[in-house]
């Protein structure tokens, strides 16, 4: 089969090769790939040198696929069965985060997309464990973003946990930030989005998706907030945004003493922030990573029942051929969520 693959350690290093097509083994299904988004995580991957442990591998990690081979006995699933699945591939099973049920964490853990092969390619092998049916009312490409909605499920509901009422500032309005917004509207909190300029698309859509405040970065956000809250500061401040520190800093100043600043977009270089800020103000300041079983269950449920809007920040469905295409409006913000089709 054709599928892309980072072949090399360099940047760009990535376009189709011939595979073999993955093979069916007792714990693993295959799956037809039905939709893969773009992750941002993917667009900074590309534009980053990797360690030569990593490559060659095929990235994709926010997928849906059709359940085509599956090993003999296998309960649970069936040929034809729409899923999606997590992005794990292996965890221990052993360790002390894996007993208490956060295997997410697990020092052991394989990922697809990453040290195993992922979904920008029409075939790909899933463990049966982490797979999960899709209901009929959710999309192939709704399927495709339910990863997503785990982060941020994760980020908003669980580590952080608003209370109703309270003001949460979201820097950042990619796919996780739109998401954050859902998850603490669901919660009943107001939201202030904070963007780009060149972000003014993905502001109209957080607004449509209930943000009650809009802020962009060129207009002093730190203020913005203080104004928004007495001079108090808020009570929790998620920032999603990667690459940069200066959010990071923007946070510190913008978050209410005693207050929560959850950091899901990554850092991916050494930081010059300065903590005193997180000691002075007495702050909570706290990573959030990926999800677990029952965050894909309730997310499913949240796409399902309508209460968390998946289709609404997909900017453009292209087949897997047109990735270069879907890259560049990723790099330029012009879209929101990129789903690529592999078949
Ligand atoms: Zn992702
Ligand atoms: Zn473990």
């Amino acid at each position: 089969m054709k599928a892309l693959v980072r072949f090399g350690t360099k940047p760009e290093t990535l376009e189709f090769q011939e595979v073999p097509k993955p093979l069916v083994d007792e714990t693993h299904a295959i799956l037809r790939v039905e939709a893969v988004g773009i992750c941002g995580r993917d667009l900074e991957h590309f534009r980053e040198e990797l360690d030569d442990k990593k490559v060659p591998f095929i990235p994709g990690h926010e997928f849906s696929g059709t359940i085509v081979e599956l090993p003999p006995g296998a309960k649970n699933f069936k040929i034809g069965d729409r899923v999606t699945a997590e992005t794990i591939d292996f965890v221990c099973g052993e360790c002390e985060v894996c007993d208490l049920g956060n295997y997410n964490l697990c020092k052991k853990r394989k990922n697809i997309g990453g040290g195993m092969n992922g979904a920008y390619a029409p075939f790909m092998k899933v463990p049966l464990e982490y797979i999960h049916l899709l209901p009929d009312n959710v999309s192939f490409e709704e399927g495709a973003m339910v990863e997503p909605a785990c982060v941020s499920y994760n980020a908003t509901l669980i580590n952080s946990n608003p209370k109703e009422g309270e003001l949460v500032v979201i820097i950042g309005v990619g796919t996780v930030g739109l998401l954050c917004l859902q998850m603490a509207t669901l919660r009943g909190a107001k939201v202030a989005l904070i963007g780009l300029p060149e972000d003014v698309n993905r502001m109209k859509i957080g607004k449509d998706l209930g943000a009650d405040y809009l802020i962009y970065a060129n207009e002093n956000p730190v203020e913005k907030v203080l104004e928004l809250t007495k001079q108090n500061g808020a009570p929790l401040v998620i920032d999603t945004v990667g690459g940069s520190s200066k959010t990071m800093d923007q946070a510190l100043e913008m978050v209410r003493p005693g207050g929560q600043i959850t950091k899901v977009g990554w850092f991916m270089k050494t930081t010059n922030t300065t903590l005193d800020t997180l000691i002075r103000k007495n702050i909570r300041l706290q990573g959030s990573f990926s999800h677990t079983h029952e965050m894909w269950k309730e997310c499913i449920d949240l796409i399902s029942s309508g209460k968390v809007n998946a289709k609404k920040m997909i900017s453009k469905v292209l087949p897997l051929e047109d990735w270069r295409e879907g890259f560049e409006l990723g790099f330029s913000r012009k879209a929101l969520k990129v789903i690529l089709k592999p078949n």
